[in-house]
């Protein structure tokens, strides 16, 4: 950070950084790049007009939050100090409390999911999309569904998939961004919010972030590895700066998100579940809506036979957690450098203090295995 204290504007051009917050557009490393607020950047910073300052930030992170663990994340809030507005650097000092968090991609703060899918080419597969939907309800974000390439269909296939998916609970939006029809709809949506886009490939994902922000150039029509700035070759999570106010992420396409849940918390992710157990209970509060009886959930509505085909992945799932949590009782959370948890297992000390009672030779054997098994605890 001697380097950004060392080049920092005369004082008259910096007034109290104490106000200079930001938003973090993407990080790589230490570094992060963050867009200011407008509202700080009135009072805070020097004209646009000298062409030597931007309202984008390179950041480092204070080793202070370093040594607190506190992780920066795409879409977090932060406090900088010591802009620099010659070279454009800043450092983080403070990140603000999260309103919402999302592992998988990395983002914080986001506010909506837009599941875009085709409603041609590739064709609308109903199941996947309600994979999707499933997944993006887990999430506790708002959900949107965005049709694309309505060119492609007439307009009594495209009215019959919206009615369709209403009775899913949702209310779909269609439109062509090649074409450029019907996308201020879409635009509406995305003002002001973080917006995280999702779909399988080939929906239309880049051209809307193309049609959005024509300096961006992702790579249209690509299947996959596609290298816009290099972004999808690891897995980078970048926010585009949209110019209606708002961000928006794409996350690196995938066609089959996994049912990651429990039961239970795959029922809360169908609209027409919530629905029913709104108004009535099942007989069993344990109930997973297949053949028990008296349930109020089981019965002649379209995705009934999604749920269930999902069903078997979440009970896997939730077997899963219950190993999971026998494992932990032998094994200790740790917490790693980028601040994520992990699981290692216990030593047990006993071991290695027993030998002391056996003979010389027994000792040296059971040395040699503890040797074996740290060997193998330090592998894991
Ligand atoms: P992504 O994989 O979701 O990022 O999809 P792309 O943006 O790469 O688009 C895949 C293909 O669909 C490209 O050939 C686009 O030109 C095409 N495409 C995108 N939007 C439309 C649309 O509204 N109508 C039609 N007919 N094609 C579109
Ligand atoms: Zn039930």
């Amino acid at each position: 950070m001697d380097d950004v204290s060392r080049n920092a504007a005369p004082s008259s051009s910096v007034v109290s950084s104490r106000t200079l917050t930001g938003t973090v557009l993407s990080g790589q490393a230490n570094y992060y790049w963050v867009k200011l607020d407008t509202v700080s950047l009135e009072g805070s910073h020097p004209s646009k007009g000298n062409g030597i300052c931007s309202d984008v930030l390179l950041c480092t992170r204070r080793s202070r939050l370093k040594k607190v663990r506190q992780t920066v994340r795409v879409g977090d809030r932060v406090r900088i100090e010591e802009p620099d507005w010659v070279d454009g650097r800043g450092a983080i000092a403070d990140v603000m409390p999260r309103t919402t968090e999302l592992d998988r991609p990395p983002i914080a703060n986001a506010n909506q999911i837009l599941l875009l899918f085709a409603l041609a080419e590739p064709d609308l597969e109903p199941i996947q999309l309600s994979r999707f939907l499933v997944k993006a309800e887990s999430t506790g974000m708002s959900v949107c569904v965005g049709l694309n390439k309505r060119d492609l269909v007439s307009p009594d296939l495209q009215q019959a998939w919206c009615d369709r998916i209403e009775t899913w609970g949702y209310s779909p939006i269609t439109f062509s961004i090649a074409k450029q029809t019907d996308v201020e709809v879409i635009y509406a949506r995305l003002q002001d919010r973080i917006t995280v886009v999702s779909g399988p490939s080939g929906v239309g994902k880049s051209s809307l972030i193309n049609a959005l922000i024509p300096a961006v150039d992702l790579r249209v029509g690509q299947v996959s590895g596609k290298l816009g700035r290099g972004r999808h070759t690891t897995r980078h999570v970048e926010l585009f700066d949209l110019p209606m106010g708002g961000l928006l992420a794409d996350t690196p396409g995938f066609n089959q998100p996994d049912i990651a849940m429990t039961p239970t918390q795959l029922a809360a992710c169908f609209p027409e579940i919530q629905h029913r157990l709104t108004r009535y209970a099942c007989q069993f509060s344990n109930c997973l809506h297949r053949d028990e009886p008296n349930c109020v959930v089981r019965g002649d509505w379209e995705r009934y036979e999604h749920y269930l085909n999902f069903l078997d992945d979440a009970i896997a799932y939730q077997d899963q957690l219950k190993h999971r949590g026998e494992e932990e009782s032998t094994h200790k959370v740790k917490m790693g450098d980028d601040g994520e948890q992990r699981l290692e297992p216990k030593l047990e000390s006993k071991r290695y203090r027993k030998p002391s009672r056996r003979s010389q030779r027994q000792n040296l054997q059971h040395l040699c295995g503890d040797l074996d098994d740290l060997m193998e605890d330090s592998e894991n």
